[in-house]
């Protein structure tokens, strides 16, 4: 039986490095619906996250003995994680149009009066919970946006 009163578990939140071998391309064979070329999103976590998930995993294993666990069960994706609930990037935040798709005030470079206020912006959450970030760009691009469409630039 299960003792839920004499249990705890730690569960890491690590991150994955901001790749630009992970991303959202069109698919050259694959089709959506529409026959249009469907996404296709490719990801694969680097050794230093799977390096960060195991120094979690020890450090929790430490915890567990300074506070006189009994029987301890650890594991983290040593093969790369299977999902997340973080998704962020794909448009990533920049000065430079060559080398990201929105820029400080979350605003395309290509498209002027195409605005992306999202988690799409941050390629890498720096570990911290996203929302409260992606909450403060949101308030910041619609501040711009405001000043833009009084001066008459949108
Ligand atoms: C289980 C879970 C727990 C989480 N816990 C936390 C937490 O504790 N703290 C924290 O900071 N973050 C947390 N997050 C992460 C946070 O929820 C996301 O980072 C954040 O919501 C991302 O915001 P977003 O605007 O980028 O995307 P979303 O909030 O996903 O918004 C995308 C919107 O686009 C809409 N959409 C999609 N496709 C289309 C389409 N074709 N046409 C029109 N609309 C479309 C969707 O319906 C949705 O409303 C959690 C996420 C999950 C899943």
């Amino acid at each position: 039986m299960m003792e839920f009163t004499h249990t705890a578990s730690f569960n890491g939140h690590c991150t994955t490095l901001p790749l630009s071998s992970n991303n959202v391309t069109l698919d050259p064979t694959v089709k959506d619906k529409w026959g249009r070329p469907a996404l296709r999103t490719t990801f694969m976590n680097h050794p230093d996250d799977i390096a960060t998930m195991k120094f979690f995993m020890e450090r929790s294993m430490e915890l567990m003995d300074a506070a006189g666990a009994i029987k301890k069960v650890g594991s983290y994706a040593e093969n790369g994680q299977t999902g997340g609930v973080h998704l962020l990037g794909t448009c990533r935040m920049g000065n430079d149009p060559a080398t990201s798709v929105v820029d400080r005030y979350n605003r395309s470079h290509d498209v002027p009066n195409l605005f992306m206020v999202d988690g799409g912006s941050m390629v890498t959450s720096g570990r911290g919970q996203p929302t409260m970030t992606i909450m403060a760009l949101a308030f910041r691009a619609a501040d711009h946006l405001i000043q833009a469409a009084r001066r008459g630039e949108v």
